[in-house]
């Protein structure tokens, strides 16, 4: 692994300063290893921008993101953010998981540009491209003070994310709804522990999340629940689908999205890497799946439109009254909306 090569800072004092040449183009501070995140290396950078304005060609229904870690210990089998890695000489896969940038400065340099006059104030969506509230947030705590900037603009705002410490900041998220529009998201797309434990070792259980989603109606939000992506004779079984959007009712999300796994990139390679070790059987199907490219074939997209779209009107799971963010309409998500949902 090119990580290897690289020296590092024990408990926040550094050893060496031999950064990659990626990670020096970002702005390294320092790296770092820390107690309780075993296995994980914080890179500190100091960086230059905060919001990242989405190609017009992405046809997203929001225009601004911003992330402050790139890396995701989460881990997700199938992330689609695997191959962003590679732009710092990191490899797509254990380093994705293992190897977090950390732009310390993010909630500093994003007040000074929302302060530009020539800031229309559009819609900015978190966690699009890493997830805001992986672990590190409980180290670093960049989340309040984006939200903060963002609400105190007057800028709306979206949240997607499978983390549980969306919990810390719900007040101030319910604060922040007072001011400006704010739609908030959870991930859940795999409701059996064991296959959970398996393609998405770093995440809350999905018990955990479904306590998000009640926390989160909780205090007064809505809440939208993506159930992405669905994985091919892996968790798009009727039974399967029924079950899990009859929990996520039941905790009292207010919407869905429902569509099927892309594999782009680099992201295939690892992820067909897992199916081949625990799941050979399937390896054909996948390969005849994803024949054509990145992804699902119209036929199949159809066949899990018309499987998942009575489950969700079953469930009462079709409103959405979140103000500009992803496609609402349940089990009807154009593909192009993918590449930037986590
Ligand atoms: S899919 Fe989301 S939560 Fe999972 S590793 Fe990627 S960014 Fe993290």
């Amino acid at each position: 692994m090119r990580w290897s090569t690289q020296a590092i800072a024990v408990n926040g004092t550094p050893v060496d300063d031999g950064a990659l040449p990626g990670l020096q183009r970002l702005g390294l501070v320092r790296s770092v290893r820390v107690p309780h995140f075993d296995g994980i290396t914080f890179h500190e950078v100091l960086c230059k921008s905060a919001l990242n304005k989405v190609p017009n060609a992405a046809a997203l229904p929001f225009r601004f993101t911003v992330n402050g870690y790139r890396g995701c210990s989460h881990a997700c089998r199938y992330c689609f953010a695997r191959p962003t890695h590679e732009y710092l000489d990191f490899d797509p896969g254990d380093d994705f998981d293992t190897q977090v940038i950390v732009k310390t400065n993010v909630a500093e340099v994003l007040r000074r540009e929302l302060r530009r006059p020539s800031w229309q104030r559009e819609t900015v969506a978190l966690g699009t491209n890493t997830d805001p509230y992986q672990r590190a947030e409980g180290r670093y705590a960049l989340m309040p003070g984006i939200i903060t900037a963002l609400a105190g603009s007057g800028t709306p705002l979206s949240i997607l994310t499978k983390g549980t410490l969306l919990r810390r900041d719900l007040r101030l998220i319910a604060d922040a709804a007072q001011h400006v529009p704010v739609s908030v998201a959870v991930s859940l797309a795999v409701g059996d522990p064991e296959l959970h434990r398996d393609v998405e070792p770093g995440t809350p259980t999905p018990q955990a999340r479904l306590q998000l989603i009640r926390a989160i109606r909780d205090a007064g939000l809505n809440c939208h629940v993506m159930v992405a992506p669905v994985l091919p004779h892996l968790t798009d079984s009727a039974e399967h689908l029924d079950g899990l959007l009859g929990q996520i009712a039941a905790a009292g999300a207010t919407s869905v999205t429902v569509f099927g796994l892309h594999l782009r990139g680099s992201t295939r390679g690892w992820f067909m890497a897992w199916l081949s070790r625990q799941h050979p059987e399937l390896l054909a199907a996948y390969r005849e799946l994803y024949r054509r490219g990145a992804y699902l074939p119209e036929s199949y997209r159809d066949m899990l439109r018309q499987r998942a779209a009575p489950l969700v009107k079953k469930h009462r799971l079709a409103g959405d009254s979140r103000p500009s963010t992803v496609a609402a309409e349940a089990a009807s998500a154009p593909e192009p909306l993918q590449p930037t949902l986590f």
